[in-house]
């Protein structure tokens, strides 16, 4: 099998068994990201053990819609990040989207992106990068809500 038909493969396969899909409570903090070129949506909630940076990602629940790069890469991406501390999920985070923006010139790091590594084709195709990182930007932009003055919480409570 080759590298692009195991990739293929991998996306595939998190495309029809999305891993952590559907909305959980608890819950810290809620997004909500589209991408209009392609129609795809995603609702996305992050749990954390507390509300500092130095907290571990204890949960990643979503509901998304759309093409098949956007769903299998939250689903990556919500298996990678759960239970690593939020310093290292950013990392990760940041790693992916070197890869995503290296133009298929990035050699990606199987060790630290795992299943990530099958979105490295879609870096050559710039109409789907946006599709590989929705779920990304979801998740760092509700980290930063979570993150945010835990004093808002309760007054919002
Ligand atoms: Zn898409």
């Amino acid at each position: 099998m080759s590298l692009d038909a195991l990739y293929q493969e991998i996306i595939l396969d998190h495309y029809r068994r999305p891993h952590h899909a559907g909305l959980r409570e608890p819950y810290d903090a809620e997004t909500r990201h589209v991408n209009p070129t392609c129609g795809d949506e995603i609702t996305l909630r992050v749990h954390l053990s507390g509300t500092t940076a130095g907290d571990t990602v204890a949960d990643v629940s979503y509901d998304a819609e759309g093409c098949s790069i956007s769903q299998a890469s939250v689903s990556v991406m919500s298996d990678l990040v759960i239970g690593k501390p939020v310093a290292d999920a950013m990392t990760l985070h940041d790693e992916f989207l070197t890869l995503m923006q290296g133009r298929g010139a990035v050699e990606p790091d199987e060790d630290t992106l795992e299943d990530a590594v099958a979105f490295a084709g879609v870096a050559k195709f710039p109409a789907r990068i946006k599709c590989a990182l929705l779920g990304w930007m979801a998740w760092k932009d509700a980290v930063a809500q979570a993150t945010r003055a835990p004093m808002s919480k309760e007054e919002t409570a």
